[in-house]
């Protein structure tokens, strides 16, 4: 093998770094349970439609992101580039008849091709959540206060702004689009190529351009904001009063779009500046038209997805792994009874190590290692006695301990 590394764009999560990331993944499992939120798996690839067709054809992620291969029967298919397009697919082949609204959470990684940058990775994982069913603003609020919960109780709520928007519904965004085209159409030599090309298809999709030349464009642009109409004003009116009363700041930020097609009504994100260029953390929206244009039942749909390394990166340091009893055996004789000791402790609940080879000042050394809380010793003179010497590895400290009462004595250093 030339290459050990893995594959650019990708991480071992080694497990100081995995323990962060299980902290974020049960907090949020946790709290999602709290709102009525089940845990739905779908398959890491999908067939390359899934994505295709509602993703967009002018989007990003379907334009330059996707992991797409062809199996051996010439089918192709796509490592899932998020989770939305999957449930809402689980949602129309094994789901439709049951009862609506249904509360879904995920987990696990998703896959973009990715122009390397820090913060972004061609593996990264995600935990997200899709309410589907639920056409009013109540459905907004309720993924969004479930959102301001989780990031709470990560610790987080002083380090992350929630930007909030509307996109309106369709006879909005038609208004609108006119406007904007007529705008762009007169600035066009200042639009970056991409912009020029998303100009036709998708033109509202220019807000979320990274580009410094479009950004400047952006600026001026005619705002949809400006062009809701009396429904979806008072939509978006609802949407923030229920914040209100939930007591969930947010600050309204005009030209937050979403980089997908499906997106209508509510768009959110929550961002934060101690991260450096990459600073937003979970973003989310309604997307009413997804599972129809599928080929699917009329069903609206509202939700969100968080970066987990993102989050990862943000939380105070998780608690460690528990320090082990390490259980210390001198000769051969011991040896025996040391392995249905140590097996014994672990039956009772204890983290427990056994010292796998040496003199016992090699043993102690290695259970000091592995950071034990107390070794227990047992030589020939010990199993005379049916008892162990413990030895308090903080203080150096040893008391004879029989072994009957090895598990009371060890209570201490639970
Ligand atoms: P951007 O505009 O920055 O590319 P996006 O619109 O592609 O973001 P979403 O699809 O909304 O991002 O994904 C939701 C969250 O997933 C993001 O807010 C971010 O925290 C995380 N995320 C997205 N792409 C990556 C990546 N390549 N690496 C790590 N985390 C990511
Ligand atoms: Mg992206």
């Amino acid at each position: 093998m030339s290459d050990l590394q893995p594959p650019r764009g990708t991480h071992d999560i080694l497990p100081d770094d995995q323990r962060r990331h299980r902290q974020v993944a049960e907090t949020a499992w946790g709290i999602a349970g709290l709102y009525g939120y089940e845990e739905i798996s779908t398959p890491i690839f999908e067939a390359t439609d899934v994505f295709r067709r509602t993703l967009g054809e002018t989007s990003d992620i379907v334009t330059k992101e996707m992991y797409v291969f062809d199996d051996k029967k010439g089918r192709s298919l796509t490592l899932r580039p998020e989770g939305t397009a999957g449930v809402a697919r689980a949602y129309i082949s094994g789901m439709r008849s049951k009862p609506l609204p249904l509360k879904f959470f995920y987990q696990g990684p998703m896959f973009r091709y990715e122009r390397m940058q820090k913060g972004r990775q061609r593996q990264f994982h995600q935990f997200g959540v899709e309410l589907l069913g639920v056409e009013g603003p109540l459905g907004d609020v309720e993924i969004i206060s479930l959102a301001a919960h989780i990031l709470d109780a990560l610790g987080l709520t002083d380090k992350v702004t929630l930007h909030l928007n509307t996109l309106g519904d369709s006879e909005s965004r038609e208004a609108h689009r006119a406007k904007l085209v007529e705008y762009l159409d007169a600035h066009r030599d200042r639009l970056s190529e991409e912009s020029l090309t998303r100009l036709d298809r998708n033109p509202l999709r220019i807000f979320d351009s990274k580009d410094e030349g479009d950004q400047e464009v952006i600026e001026e642009a005619p705002l949809l904001s400006d062009h809701l109409n009396d429904s979806s004003k008072a939509f978006f009116d609802h949407v923030q009063a229920g914040l209100k009363t939930a007591g969930v700041a947010f600050e309204l930020n005009p030209r937050l779009v979403r980089g997908l097609d499906y997106y209508c009504h509510t768009a959110f994100e929550f961002t934060t500046e101690t991260l450096g260029a990459q600073g937003a953390v979970l973003a989310g929206g309604r997307y009413d038209g997804l599972i129809e244009a599928m080929g699917g039942p009329p069903t609206p749909g509202t939700g969100w997805a968080a970066g987990v390394e993102r989050l990862a990166l943000m939380i105070a340091e998780p608690p460690g792994p528990a320090r082990p009893v390490a259980v210390v055996p001198i000769g051969e004789a011991a040896e025996a009874e040391a392995l249905s000791l140590v097996q014994r402790l672990r039956q009772a609940g204890f983290t427990a190590d056994l010292g796998f080879s040496g003199n016992l000042k090699k043993r102690l050394k290695g259970a000091n290692k592995a950071n034990a809380v107390a070794a227990v010793i047992i030589g020939d003179d010990e199993l005379v006695k049916d008892a162990a010497t413990v030895r308090d590895m903080e203080t150096g400290e040893q008391t004879e301990v029989k072994l009957s009462a090895l598990e009371d004595h060890l209570a201490r250093y639970r």
